[in-house]
């Protein structure tokens, strides 16, 4: 029996089709100057782009008609974000919503969320965090003290996340709570709530990073009421939801395709005839880059038959952060450049400076190499 799935999905006519119309919206963005390529990322938020976005029919894709989707395919959604990512698009605003809240909602919410809450995901108006990392509980997940107790028809929520990126920014979260006894397994007593972020008993503190950017938050609950229609899936079942959702935030193009703008202009800098070394060393980098595109549309095929490819998601993401953190290390040894954040500096020279400030998050973000390292470990009954 194969320990891990990877076939070789065919792409329907139709992924050519949403590849298209991405590029022809993309296009059409870059022309008219509404952002730069070359600094920005998946991780840039920018809400103007994210409704221009949702306006081109971009944005929840997979979802039924009646919650603003166009029911398409999996793999439909995995070109659009493929194209995106490649051309440097700035769609953090809606990306979390996109790819793991909405389907989490779809799947395990109440009736009410779904209707409130999925087509403005689709029109690019609403946008979502993730409440998962505590200060004690980044990699180990089943230790989370955020507390949330019945009341009334709801819940109230006392505790504190921490890593929440864009909590400044977003309408919701969805947390991870503890409302029961964890269990011999550890793994029992937990569920994900959605926080709508107007509500009062939650704020939010600003964490720098290391670029002196503002990404990423604390945020703190006290006694903060969430109504019952805003619990996801039954009480307890929050641990094999976050295992599940995370199979989405760890497989996409988005863990290998963070810097691929580097590896563009890398190219363009060595220019049409590469000596030896510089063919080498790029040519090593697309086929590596080849084979992540095969895995996770692979990975994506299987998400879209309902399946939970948690153990090649791991890998897809271990493999492709690795790949990532590889670029810049590559372009520096091709290219003797600093690197440079100022305008003055070249394109060049600025999207490496972006790159490596940001690099050293890849292999931490969604999980870190060790822990997925564990998971493949496990997938392969090695442990
Ligand atoms: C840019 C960025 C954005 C983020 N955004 C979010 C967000 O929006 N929402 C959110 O909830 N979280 C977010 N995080 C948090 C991220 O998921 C955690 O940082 C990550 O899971 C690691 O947890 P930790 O920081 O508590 O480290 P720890 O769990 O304390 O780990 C520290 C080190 O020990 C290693 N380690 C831990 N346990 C084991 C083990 N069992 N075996 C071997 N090694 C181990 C780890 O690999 C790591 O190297 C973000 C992180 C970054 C860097």
């Amino acid at each position: 029996m194969a320990l891990f799935r990877f076939d070789s999905p065919r792409f329907p006519p139709q992924a050519q089709a949403a590849r298209e119309q991405a590029r022809a919206f993309l296009a059409d963005e870059l022309e008219g100057g509404r952002f730069a390529p070359h600094r920005s990322s998946w991780s840039t938020f920018d809400a103007a782009f994210s409704r221009r976005a949702g306006a081109a029919g971009l944005i929840g894709i997979t979802w039924p008609r009646r919650y603003g989707g166009q029911e398409r395919s999996g793999l439909e959604r995995y070109a659009i974000t493929q194209e995106l990512l490649a051309a440097g698009a700035p769609c953090f605003a809606h990306w979390v919503a996109d790819r793991q809240s909405g389907p989490q909602i779809l799947r395990q919410g109440s009736e009410q969320a779904r209707t409130e809450i999925l087509s403005r995901i689709c029109r690019g108006e609403c946008y979502f965090g993730i409440g998962m990392s505590e200060a004690g509980s980044g990699s180990d997940l089943a230790a989370v003290l955020t507390r949330a107790v019945r009341e009334g028809d709801g819940w109230l929520i006392n505790g504190s996340k921490i890593w929440t990126s864009n909590a400044h920014n977003v309408h919701y979260l969805i947390a991870l709570a503890r409302t029961g006894a964890a269990g011999e397994d550890r793994h029992g007593g937990l569920t994900q709530f959605i926080i709508d972020m107007a509500s009062p008993g939650v704020t939010v503190r600003p964490i720098l990073n290391l670029a002196g950017g503002h990404e990423f938050n604390e945020v703190h609950f006290q006694d903060y009421y969430v109504p019952d229609h805003l619990r996801l899936g039954e009480p307890g079942q929050g641990w094999a939801m976050v295992t599940d959702e995370l199979a989405f935030e760890r497989s996409g193009p988005d863990r290998f395709l963070s810097d691929y703008r580097l590896l563009v202009e890398l190219v363009n800098r060595v220019g049409t005839e590469p000596d030896a070394r510089e063919a080498v060393e790029i040519g090593r980098l697309v086929a590596h880059l080849q084979s992540l595109l095969g895995m996770s549309a692979s990975i994506a095929a299987l998400l879209e038959k309902g399946l939970s490819p948690n153990i090649e998601a791991a890998l897809v993401k271990d493999v492709g952060t690795a790949f990532e953190k590889d670029i810049p290390e590559v372009a520096r040894r091709l290219v003797a450049c600093e690197p440079g954040l100022d305008a003055q500096s070249d394109v060049f020279a600025q999207t490496l400076g972006n790159v490596v400030l940001h690099a050293p998050a890849y292999t931490l973000r969604g999980g870190t190499r060790e822990i997925l390292r564990g998971i493949i470990a496990r997938g392969l009954g090695l442990r």
